[in-house]
C-alpha cells in the first residue's frame, strides 16, 4: 500500500509543492507545529534513517540542502530552525516514508523529553 508521501507525489492527494526534482519534493505539513512546517521528502520510499541503503546518503544530503534552501526562500535562515528525523516508535514517526521537517518562524523550546519510565 501506498503511503500518504507516495500519494502526493503520484498526485493522487493534493499538496502545495514548495520544491520538486526527479528525487525530492517538499510541501508544508498539513497539521503544522510552527509558522514555518515544511517537509522534504524523498521520492523513493526509503522507509526512515534506519532502512537507509547504501547509496541513499546522497538523496538524504540533498535533503537538507533543498532544506536550507526554503529556509531561506521563506526567510528563516537568519534567526534559524530546527530540523528533525524521526525514527522508528521511540522516536515518534507516524508515516513510514523518511521525511526530514523543517520547523521554524518563532523560537522554538527544547521539547525532547522522555514520555513515562519504560517502553
Ligand atoms: P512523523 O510523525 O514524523 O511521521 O510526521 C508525519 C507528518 O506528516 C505529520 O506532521 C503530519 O501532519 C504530516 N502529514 C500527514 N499527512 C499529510 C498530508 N496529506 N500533507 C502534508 N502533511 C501530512
Amino acid at each position: 500500500m501506498k503511503t500518504v508521501f507516495e500519494k502526493i507525489r503520484d498526485r493522487e492527494i493534493p499538496a502545495t509543492f514548495l520544491y520538486e526534482d526527479d528525487e525530492i519534493m517538499a510541501f508544508p505539513d498539513i497539521d503544522r507545529s510552527t509558522p514555518v512546517h515544511v517537509l522534504i521528502v524523498p521520492k523513493k520510499r526509503i522507509v526512515s534513517i534506519a532502512e537507509m541503503e547504501d547509496g541513499d546518503e546522497v538523496v538524504v544530503g540533498k535533503m537538507f540542502r533543498v532544506a536550507r534552501d526554503i529556509a531561506r526562500d521563506l526567510k528563516i535562515s537568519e534567526k534559524g530552525y530546527k530540523l528533525l528525523f524521526r525514527v522508528g516508535e521511540h522516536g515518534g514517526q507516524e508515516v513510514p516514508h523518511l521525511h526530514l521537517h523543517l520547523f521554524g518562524g518563532a523560537r522554538l523550546s527544547e521539547n525532547i523529553h522522555p514520555v513515562g519510565q519504560g517502553e
